[in-house]
């Protein structure tokens, strides 16, 4: 059987999964989105995947034409239906079909696909050696043009910054705010140990809430490690003693280097290598 997309209400097979061309979250990136983990099986943290698509939506006034449960269910028969043991979700509403121009109220019926597919996983050297990352000349969104809280289907912002990275041979870039702080990656939330302290930016710094950062910051405190999220510069991750990142697809990799300088000793740390072993005994369910 080929691959089974949830479109609206139905399984549907991938080749025959089509949105009209006049739907706005092509013609303006009008929607939100996920990206959730299954691993085993088991679809992870799906509950607050669904809490912040819910929230996104409402941030730009989207009403989801589905109840969480019933969204939650779609999701995890969608994973059931394509045999997903170890795969990836992705989990769209578009704001619909309309005319051509901005009004939301002349588009109609909110669209809700679910994909179920594999995962193309960063190569094992990536965690075993950690990353190269460089600083993108492209700022983060400004908060007040367009939150970078909000999940939505308008990603030319990160898009630009991961060419970037791309251009200078390296996985991700540093994205700062407009103040100059230190945000986010393209796709992944930033992290650094120094003397024993946990630091990463709050939210206020511009950033998306990752699920997976909230899910470390809750494993480093049972680890009883200090956490602080804080504004940090680019001077703090040069003089770290460690650099990580937290992702749904990277889940939690280490960065060795930024703009070319070493971090740290230039090796994974022993926080970062104990928080990724956390987390993975999280993910393959052996910790509840
Ligand atoms: N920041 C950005 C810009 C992202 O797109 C993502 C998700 N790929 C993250 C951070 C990490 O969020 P999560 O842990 O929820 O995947």
């Amino acid at each position: 059987m080929p691959p089974q997309v949830f479109v609206n209400g139905e399984l549907i097979d991938k080749q025959d999964a089509k949105l009209s061309v006049y739907d706005h979250g092509l013609l303006y990136g009008d929607g939100v989105f996920e990206g959730i983990r299954v691993y085993g099986g088991r679809v992870f943290l799906l509950d607050e995947h669904i809490d912040r698509l819910y929230e996104c939506a409402r941030a730009i006034r989207l009403e989801i034409p589905m109840a969480k449960p019933d969204l939650t269910e779609a999701v995890e028969s969608t994973v059931a239906a394509n045999k997903l043991e170890d795969g990836y979700v992705r989990l769209v509403v578009t704001r619909g079909a309309g005319y051509l121009g901005l009004d939301i109220r002349k588009t109609s019926d909110p669209q809700i696909v679910i994909i179920a597919d594999t995962i193309t996983l960063y190569p094992e050297e990536h965690y075993r050696d950690g990353l190269s990352i460089i600083t993108a000349s492209t700022i983060r969104n400004h908060p007040g043009a367009l939150s970078p809280r909000i999940k939505s289907l308008n990603y030319l912002n990160n898009i630009l910054a991961k060419i970037e990275a791309t251009d200078a041979g390296c996985q991700e870039a540093l994205m700062l705010n407009h103040k100059g702080e230190v945000a986010e990656c393209t796709g992944d939330n930033i992290f650094i140990v120094r003397r024993g302290v946990l630091k990463t930016p709050p939210t206020e710094a511009g950033i998306l809430e990752g699920i997976t950062r909230n899910a470390v910051i809750g494993l480093a405190r049972d680890a009883e490690l200090t956490v602080r999220e804080v504004p940090l510069l680019r001077h703090d991750i040069y003089a770290a003693d460690e650099c990580f990142l937290t992702g749904t697809a990277a889940e939690v990799i280490p960065v060795v280097k930024l703009d070319g300088r070493q971090i740290g000793d230039g090796k994974p740390g022993p926080v970062t290598q104990d928080l990724r072993a956390r987390f993975q005994r999280l993910t393959r369910g052996q910790d509840g």
